[in-house]
């Protein structure tokens, strides 16, 4: 291998030397000190493994400047090499095809806290998952209320029933509830 081949920090982009990336290339090396032990012959350069790295990395400037954070690898759930440190990474969404940013933090959060596999990576934006969480709730209220059949609705179940079809747009349900809604009312006088 060349020795000239720099490592390129995926956080700024710039090439860096390995002086310049203690903060992730010391742990890494103790890691692998810790890991392979005797077998020193096993043992790689730590730098050369951030010329490919799978895993994300970032240069002292960036963890300096908070472009950056570092991770702690421990918390990750991973076979393989676990991230050094999280910066933001611009992704599109999927659903309305927006460019969106997948922040350092919420890395963080997904690798660390949610226990989820190092690469997994949000589908959507955070308006559409938002919307869609919704959308699901509503539809688990819906059928919620409508398991035991239209005749056992109460006033509050229609009220609920006619602003969840609002919200969807679908003019004929809101509608048809507000009709039984009247004659339950009118029931009532
Ligand atoms: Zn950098
Ligand atoms: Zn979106």
């Amino acid at each position: 291998m060349s020795k000239k081949i720099q490592a390129v920090c995926p956080s700024c982009g710039i090439q860096k030397h390995r002086t310049e990336m203690r903060k992730c290339l010391e742990p890494l090396e103790a890691r692998h000190t810790r890991e392979f032990g005797k077998h020193k012959e096993l043992k790689t350069d730590g730098y050369e493994a951030f010329l490919n790295a799978s895993f994300e990395w970032a240069c002292d400037d960036c963890l300096n400047s908070k472009r950056a954070i570092l991770a702690n690898p421990g918390a990750q759930e991973t076979a393989s090499d676990p991230h050094l440190a999280y910066f933001d990474t611009a992704l599109s969404c999927s659903t309305c095809q927006s460019d969106f940013q997948f922040k350092k933090e919420e890395k963080q959060a997904w690798y660390e806290s949610y226990k989820l596999p190092i690469h997994a990576e949000p589908n959507n934006c955070l308006d559409c998952r938002r919307a869609i969480r919704q959308e699901k709730e509503e539809n688990k209220t819906v059928s919620e209320i409508l398991k035991n059949g239209e005749s056992q609705l109460s006033e509050e179940e229609l009220e609920t029933l006619i602003s969840i079809y609002h919200a969807w747009d679908k003019p004929e349900k809101v509608k048809y509830f507000e009709s039984i809604l009247r004659k339950r009312i009118k029931q009532e006088d």
